[in-house]
């Protein structure tokens, strides 16, 4: 039977919540387990899929096409629990399936639908989903923060789920902040003792407390949280801010004995914890023996969170070479009218990730021709791609005007349009080209030369493509399309040959890149900007 490990937060938000799931998902696979990783989001979007990353930081693409919480993507990097569209459920998506089946007018049997028991019911069942027997843990975070209105109807889920399958089945972890007052010189457990407290008013009585803090919490406020919480001192767990990088969470968590509660706590046999692997790739975070320096030129550069998965990768790929990637954050619209050579000056690479809209666009462009024209290495991800697509139409085969014609509707070199299967659609959300699809690389390319093999799937978010149209004039000039679709008829690797290594991809490489097992193509540029430092 499988076991189940909920996990909520309290006092704020940003606590790394599913940094602490992807750590917890990852300790209990290095024992041997199998574990499966879930988020839900209070919010009424039936999925991120429709915000701006200003909202809400990156949008995760998963095999399935699913388009999820940026959590996903720390749960996909710090396990191998196979992600599908059952791990994120939003309450708009809960709602959406209660009203059609409402409106199905078969399912509920002429009654009133209310919040208990028929949306919450709907939860539960979202959490059996991943319940199979193939499967020993379940880990489920639920997003938002202890207090917020919207989350209750998915603590009550898990509340009735504890006494559905067995309270000792059930693990609620909570995790918490405990801020230090520069001012008192103290820390202080108050607002951790509050939302434990609202937590139990709701009828869930945490087990286990993790607690952020910026310093060690010593013994004494370690038992006043204990004592006022009504859990066990041994589990009040330090969660301390990592200096380095966040792949040092799961070996904190160790070092303050959480592996061993967990264990303890919901009775499983397995094996020794060994992870090595970890512990030497953090080696390599703590101690490079290179250094490099990346330019991400993008347009949501403010954000932290909005191309969460491409610094993750470069930090990946700089695993892998030993080396530390600084990137330098470049707000693509300043980068006109000669300002390349000032703003991207001494960088070994440039990057151009994916995006939407107009905004940024003539920036990215310039990036790119002084990537290509000054021998930089680059690599174009989705816009990054459609815009390389757009600066060698002008500057090389000169294409005046040439666009996509997601920016210029009238453009005489529409290099980059709207893929066939786009043009009859008319609703925004879940539509566009999304998720795995396979990918035959050309021979003697630099992508072959990185993936070493012919065939590969890599996962997709796009309207616009290349235009075939084109294709030949472009080859003719060096340009080359290094990936096509198994049908050939969808350009999804660009290179440029007689460049030490330029190459785009229309697909989102950064959702398949591990801290133990960088994704090949962003190895490969950080490769290459090595070589050329
Ligand atoms: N806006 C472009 C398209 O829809 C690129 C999308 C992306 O970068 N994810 O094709």
């Amino acid at each position: 039977m499988a076991k189940h490990i909920f996990v909520t937060g309290g006092v704020v938000s940003s606590l790394g919540k599913g940094l602490t799931c992807a750590s917890i998902g990852m300790l209990l696979e290095h024992r041997g387990l199998r574990v499966r990783l879930q988020k839900f989001d209070p919010y009424i979007n039936v999925d991120p899929g429709t915000m701006s990353p200003y909202q809400h930081g990156e949008v995760y693409v998963l095999d399935d096409g699913a388009e999820t919480d940026l959590d996903l993507g720390h749960y996909e990097r710090f396990t191998q629990a196979p992600l599908t569209r059952d791990c994120n459920y939003t309450t708009g998506q809960i709602y959406l399936s209660v009203i059609q089946k409402e409106r199905a007018g078969i399912h509920y049997e002429g009654r009133t639908v209310q919040v208990i028991p028929h949306v919450t019911d709907e939860i539960k069942a979202a959490v059996l989903k991943l319940v199979n027997d193939d499967v020993d843990v379940v880990i489920t975070e639920i997003g938002g923060t202890i207090g917020d209105i919207e989350s209750l109807p998915f603590l009550e889920a898990i509340r009735q789920f504890a006494l559905d399958v067995g309270r000792e089945n059930c693990l609620f972890i909570h995790l918490t902040l405990v801020p230090y007052l520069k001012a008192a010189a103290e820390l202080k457990t108050k607002p951790t003792q509050h939302s434990v407290s609202a937590l139990r008013q709701i009828g869930i009585q945490p087990d286990l407390l993790i607690c952020r803090t910026e310093h060690p919490i010593p013994n004494d406020e370690k038992e006043k949280i204990a004592l006022f919480c009504n859990v066990e001192k041994k589990a009040v767990i330090e969660e301390r801010d990592k200096e380095f990088s966040i792949y040092e969470v799961p070996l904190s968590l160790v070092n303050n004995g959480l592996d061993e509660m967990l264990v303890k706590r919901l009775g499983l046999k397995t094996g020794s914890l060994d992870i090595s692997d970890w512990r030497d790739l953090v080696d390599r975070v703590k101690n490079p023996a290179h250094e490099v320096r990346i330019a991400v030129v993008g347009k949501y550069m403010k954000h932290r969170d909005a191309y969460k998965s491409v610094y993750e990768s470069l930090d990946h790929a700089g695993i892998a070479h030993r080396t530390r990637v600084v990137v330098h954050r470049v707000e693509a619209e300043n980068v006109t009218n000669g300002a390349a050579a000032s703003l991207l000056a001494g960088v070994d690479g440039i990057l151009v990730p994916g995006g939407f809209g107009m905004r940024g666009i003539e920036g990215k462009i310039e990036a790119i021709r002084y990537a290509r024209t000054r021998q930089i290495p680059f690599f174009g991800i989705c816009l990054g791609m459609q815009c390389a697509v757009v600066e060698f139409a002008r500057d090389v085969l000169g294409m005046e005007g040439a666009n996509s014609t997601e920016f210029d509707r009238e453009t005489p070199y529409p290099v980059i349009s709207l893929m066939e299967e786009q043009e009859a659609v008319e609703q925004r959300g879940g539509t566009m080209r999304l998720g795995s699809w396979e990918c035959l690389l050309a021979p003697d390319s630099l992508a072959r030369k990185a993936y070493g093999k012919e065939q590969i799937r890599e996962r997709h978010r796009h309207r616009y493509e290349f235009n075939d149209v084109y294709r030949a004039q472009f080859e003719e000039q060096g340009f080359v399309a290094s990936g096509v679709s198994p049908d050939g008829t969808l350009v999804e690797i660009v290179e440029l040959t007689g460049h030490p290594w330029f190459l785009a991809v229309q697909f989102h490489p950064e959702f398949k890149s591990k801290p133990t097992g960088a994704h090949p193509l962003f190895r490969d540029f950080i490769g290459a900007a090595l070589a050329r430092r």
